[in-house]
């Protein structure tokens, strides 16, 4: 059971304290990692309600991740009842953006039923552009995508864009925009930027929506703030509004999204747009041992900054820290599922205690080998994540499609999967028919127009596929329950039969029809309770929401199971393990190698102290010799940053060749290794 308020407070220091009960004005808690910010956060919400009188429904919170929204969440759930946290929301800012547009998307000149486009929809539909309007240079199209997207994180308007555009490439992107903008319109969807992007407009243009938004808001609290994007930023501005009361937390050391827009200095800005700014500074270390935090101080001394730091620690002194130099990759990745698993057989240490952090997520695929070979359970952070399954996208676009027949993108995805013989050269047909017409696809292709273009099955099929998605939206139009009307939609085209034929064994076909069932079942458990008071379900909003939450009960069931934590370091933020292995500390792997060019060292920085700082216990660092790159063996150099960390505290092992006691340990760990294998 988790501890009670009270109990909570008591445990809290000074300066928290102080943190928790600032509840008049804009406060900014500003401190290093381990510091206890977010515990702030989710102490602070619980007092709000409990100590204070608010209502759960008037706090908003705000973090960086699902992950981190659900953990923070489950945290201050435990201190309340269940009457308490009622319509309590702790989410990301892409979910509480959806949140203010499902109420407002008329204003936005939303139509009922708008679709979320995900960075896929979004890419096809800037090819769709370049290829339709602008001679087809799709070579562009990544460039496109990202250069919109980062206007959208900066509120910058395509008339904006057009009129600052002082290049070629600028240009093209700029024209792009305006033409991607009045698809997404036609097209009923929004893209993820716009998540943030049409709130902010609407709080910014629409007084009376402005008003109603902040006087519904009374408390606003936002973790992990030091990455929060310009429109991000905009969004706690006005919904902060005239009460100006608010939590932000944040760390400048651990901004490492500004490839993504984040906007670190919004932390200056805040004392700027709000002089009366407290500001605490927490100096005490809850996770790490003194070791492990003198190697991160240390390493991060070396960027510039904004006020020092001086972080402390109550622990043990603690371990010194490995440094693992291994011959290549693959000994590499051994030497780490070894360690693991001797580690967890001869000291007991459960699997879920070990965390594997790198830089790019190829290097995670020669570790899945080797931590399957050694029979380590193990869960991979943002790999294949539930919706880039094939059989859950395609199910998804039928979805779309059934919810907003506008959803251009989702017909052109779905018309032919299962196969309908219906080719490019009749969906060219259709699509240019639908352009003449200003209707969607869908609708065109039940028009007898077609009739003189496309003939024999072709025509049929387009026919047949219209009609029945007529039917079935018909149905669910006059009132009936959304999922038998999709599991008829199943049957109808078989889509199981098509999954097995997709797959290679019947058992993989099994396990994937297990999935789709798994999206019917969250689908009707999202109708049957609606996520917030406020909100009413629909088909339309259980997708959306369905999109952006990567399947909530799948994921929390997978963390009660004890398995080996590989991620990102960019995954990693906000998190804690017992022991962390930090691996590919080369130059070129970390600080990568576009870093290095771009000369932007200090964010590669920061991206190693928020891996070391996840370390409770201890920490190993690993680097190979030798890595494959195209092909082809190269030599590797250590990492800058393994100079920059105290000499007396790190132990190196295997300087080139492996060291005897690494040797005697792999023997040991594969030995217990194979008795596990013939055990189970
Ligand atoms: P990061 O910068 O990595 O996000 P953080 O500043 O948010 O870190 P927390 O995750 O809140 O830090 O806390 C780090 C650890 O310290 C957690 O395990 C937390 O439970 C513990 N902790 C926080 N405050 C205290 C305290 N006053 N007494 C004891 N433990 C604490
Ligand atoms: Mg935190």
């Amino acid at each position: 059971p988790l501890p009670s308020i009270a109990q909570r407070l008591r445990n809290l220091n000074e300066r928290q304290l102080d943190a928790v009960k600032k509840i008049d004005g804009p406060l900014l808690v500003l401190a290093g990692a381990g510091s206890g910010k977010t515990s702030v956060i989710t102490t602070k919400i619980a007092y709000l309600i409990q100590t204070c009188g608010f209502k759960a429904n008037s706090i908003i919170a705000v973090t960086f991740t699902n992950k981190a929204a659900r953990e923070m969440k489950e945290r201050v759930v435990g201190m309340l009842s269940k009457q308490e946290s009622r319509g309590l929301s702790i989410s990301t800012f892409h979910n509480l953006g959806l949140r203010i547009l499902r109420k407002e998307f008329r204003r936005a000149g939303l139509k009922e039923g708008f679709t979320l486009f995900d960075a896929q929809d979004s890419l096809s539909l800037v090819k769709e552009i370049l290829d339709k309007e602008f001679n087809g240079q799709m070579d562009a199209a990544a460039y496109c995508q990202n250069t919109i997207s980062n206007w959208k994180n900066d509120l910058t308007t395509p008339q904006e864009a057009m009129t600052n555009a002082d290049t070629e490439e600028f240009l093209l992107a700029a024209q792009v925009y305006v033409q991607y903008q009045r698809y997404l319109r036609a097209y009923n969807a929004v893209d993820f930027d716009d998540l943030i992007l049409l709130p902010v407009s609407l709080l910014m243009a629409d007084e009376e929506l402005r008003d109603r938004w902040q006087k519904k808001v009374r408390y606003l609290l936002v973790d992990e703030c030091q990455d929060t994007n310009a429109s991000q930023y905009e969004l706690i501005r006005l919904l902060a509004g005239f009460r100006r009361c608010f939590t932000l937390v944040g760390d400048d050391d651990q901004s490492i999204y500004a490839w993504r827009g984040a906007r670190p200095e919004n932390l200056e800005r805040l004392s700027v747009d709000y002089p009366n700014l407290k500001l605490v500074k927490l100096e005490q270390n809850y996770r790490s041992t003194k070791i492990i935090l003198k190697a991160a101080n240390t390493l991060i001394a070396n960027n510039p900054h904004i006020y020092d730091k001086a972080l402390w620690s109550d622990h043990e002194e603690g371990e010194p820290i490995r440094i693992m130099v291994t011959r290549n990759e693959d000994a590499e990745s051994e030497r780490v599922a070894a360690e693991i698993q001797s580690r967890h057989l001869r000291h007991e240490i459960p699997y879920r205690d070990f965390a594997i952090l790198y830089r790019g997520n190829h290097q995670a695929r020669l570790l899945e080998i080797k931590l399957q070979a050694y029979r380590i359970p193990y869960k991979m952070n943002g790999g294949t994540s539930f919706f880039s399954r094939a059989e859950i996208k395609v199910l998804m676009g039928y979805l779309r499609l059934l919810v907003n027949p506008s959803d251009d993108n989702a017909f052109l995805r779905i018309v032919n999967v299962p196969r309908r013989e219906i080719g490019p050269a009749t969906l060219e047909k259709v699509g240019n028919l639908a352009s003449e017409r200003g209707v969607s696809r869908l609708e065109a292709a039940g028009y007898k127009a077609l009739e003189e273009s496309i003939t024999g099955r072709s025509l049929k099929s387009l026919q047949d596929f219209e009609r029945w998605m007529l039917t079935l939206r018909q149905r669910l139009e006059s009132g009936a329950s959304p999922v038998p009307v999709i599991e008829q939609m199943i049957h109808d085209m078989d889509y199981y039969g098509w999954i097995q034929e997709q797959t290679s064994s019947n058992k993989a076909g099994d396990r994937r029809i297990e999935n789709v069932r798994f999206l019917l079942d969250s689908i009707q458990r999202m109708m049957e309770s609606a996520w917030e008071e406020d909100e009413n379900a629909g088909l339309d909003q259980a997708i959306s929401k369905l999109l952006l939450i990567d399947m909530l009960e799948r994921q929390e069931e997978e963390e009660d199971e004890d398995k080996v934590q590989l991620l990102t370091l960019h995954a990693s933020k906000g998190l804690e393990y017992p022991h962390v292995f930090l691996i590919g500390c080369e130059e070129e792997l970390l600080p990568h190698r576009n870093s290095i060019e771009n000369d932007d060292i200090e964010e590669e920085r920061r991206l190693a102290y928020v891996g070391i700082t996840r370390a409770k216990k201890t920490l190993c660092i690993t680097l190979a010799a030798k890595r494959r790159q195209y092909g082809e063996e190269i030599d590797c150099m250590p990492s800058r940053f393994l100079d920059e960390l105290p000499e007396e505290d790190l132990v190196w092992e295997g300087r080139g060749d492996e060291g005897e006691s690494a040797k005697k340990e792999r023997g040991q760990a594969s030995l217990s290794a194979l008795k596990a294998m013939l055990n189970s």
